[in-house]
């Protein structure tokens, strides 16, 4: 018989019809005569209660169901009498898939803490918690390419092992195939790396953005949305080595387009997963975090606000907080300052732009006053940044004196140089962390709890 998906049952519930589902046991209690099963196939946050009427079966084989079991089921739906479930199976036929010794199994007992979770993280996606987290992701990420498609940009892969290594030269994983042990030197006691697989010096990359804007300046709209690696050993809640970025770059666009379509993405994209999560969100509410939903809600219903550099340091500064970091026009903003501004300030989400140049990428478009560039931050509640782009400068001879004036070779970043020779435009694009996204829509305040297998300093064993 064929397997019936545990969301659809409980959805449309066609009472007296014979069902089969197939699942993982959560819980079972009953007595000697009767034993209720709670059952999850992952497919909702929902269990399915199996009524077995024990003397009809063989006693001794069904010891083998325990929390954590894998069973199948065949047997009659009907409407349930209990409270909290509109369905239930009486079983008629039970087959046992695979068993968990209640001695050893983990996730035995109830409420374990995030923490203890994340040392089990390859059983983790059977709680509660996990199950509802990882089905956001997968509609999220739906989402995100379904808003684009719409909105008729390209989804355009960009290399996972670049040899470009502008953008974060500490902070990049190095790929290679020397013997560590005893790596080829060249005649100045280097490594030579001309004899490495790919003739080069190479590296996970931090972004796909530079490659992004190739398409752009021949597809229009393009976006990016693939993992993306980073060697920075920031412990915080908000880092992870290894995480998902989309990053949009579109041709003819300027910053003021660029911070229309981050709002209106960030939008849809959440609204879109509050209608097709709403259990899992709930739960998510009700469990960890009771003001998700209103959260949620605010930032669709309220209009971003949007503010320079300049104006975010006056408030700041006229704050009279006592920040950790201190403020002052130049500094880099972090966390405690753009949370103060959103959570208490403005209340609101904020669209910050024009930056001092010190604190910004050499590819963002100079502004006349000789100090700001026309970079943007999208900073939310809870979470500080999260989004950061810009217009991109398309003019080849101020590229090249901001990368000469930052000493950055252009001997790697040459072919990004040759975009401005030939039919260069105005492009603006910007860089999303999923992750980041993905804490906010849950509530969850660690990002090692929305990605199924956390890579952090010291931690990437499964
Ligand atoms: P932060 O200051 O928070 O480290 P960043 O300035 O390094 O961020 P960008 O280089 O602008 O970030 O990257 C674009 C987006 O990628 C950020 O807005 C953020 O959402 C996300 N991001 C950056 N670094 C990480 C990381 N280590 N783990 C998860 N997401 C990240
Ligand atoms: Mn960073």
């Amino acid at each position: 018989m064929k397997r019936n998906i545990i969301a659809e049952l409980l959805k449309n519930p066609a009472f007296g019809t014979p069902v089969c589902v197939k699942g993982w046991v959560r819980t079972r209690r009953g007595n000697k005569n009767i034993a209720f099963i709670a059952l999850n196939d992952g497919s909702t946050i929902h269990n399915i209660q199996i009524v077995v009427d024990l003397p009809q079966f063989d006693e001794e084989y069904l010891k083998g169901i325990t929390t954590g079991a894998c069973i199948r089921v065949n047997g009659m739906l009907v409407e349930s009498l209990g409270q909290g479930q509109s369905a239930e199976i009486h079983a008629k036929e039970i087959e046992i898939y695979g068993t968990a010794d209640p001695g050893a199994y983990p996730l035995q007992k109830k409420d374990h803490s995030l923490e203890f979770l994340r040392e089990i993280a390859y059983l983790r996606p059977r709680t509660n918690t996990f199950g509802a987290v990882f089905r956001i992701r997968h509609h999220l990420s739906y989402a995100i390419h379904d808003y684009f498609n719409k909105q008729g940009f390209y989804y355009f892969h960009t290399p996972i092992i670049t040899a470009s290594d502008a953008e974060g030269a500490g902070s990049m994983f190095r790929v290679t195939i020397l013997d560590a042990e005893n790596t080829p030197k060249t005649a100045a006691g280097k490594v030579d790396y001309s004899q490495d697989f790919f003739g080069r010096h190479t590296n996970l990359t931090v972004s796909g953005q530079l490659e992004g804007e190739l398409g752009a300046m021949a597809l229009g709209g393009v976006y990016t949305f693939g993992p993306t690696f980073r060697a920075e050993n920031s412990n915080t809640p908000r880092h992870l080595a290894e995480f998902w970025m989309i990053e949009p770059e579109v041709a003819f666009f300027d910053n003021n387009d660029n911070m229309t379509l981050a709002e209106d993405f960030l939008k849809q994209v959440i609204s879109y997963v509050m209608e097709r999560c709403k259990d899992d969100i709930e739960f998510l509410n009700n469990r960890y975090d009771t003001e998700l939903i209103e959260r949620l809600k605010f930032v669709l219903e309220n209009k971003f606000i949007r503010l320079t550099y300049t104006e975010g340091i006056e408030i700041l500064e006229k704050s009279g907080r006592k920040f950790e970091f201190p403020v002052y026009w130049g500094a880099d903003l972090q966390s405690e300052h753009e949370r103060y501004l959103v959570e208490e300030h403005f209340r609101c989400p904020v669209i910050m732009t024009d930056y001092p140049k010190e604190i910004k990428s050499f590819y963002m478009k100079q502004n006349d006053d000789g100090k700001t560039v026309r970079g943007m931050d999208v900073l939310f509640p809870k979470i500080g940044e999260i989004i950061g782009g810009s217009e991109r400068e398309a003019d080849y001879d101020k590229l090249l004196n901001r990368m000469n004036e930052l000493n950055m070779s252009q001997e790697s970043l040459w072919w990004y140089l040759e975009t401005r020779k030939f039919g260069t435009a105005p492009h603006a694009g910007f860089g999303l962390g999923f992750e980041r996204l993905m804490l906010f829509i849950t509530g969850m305040s660690n990002i090692r709890d929305v990605i199924p297998f956390p890579r952090t300093p010291k931690s990437a064993e499964f």
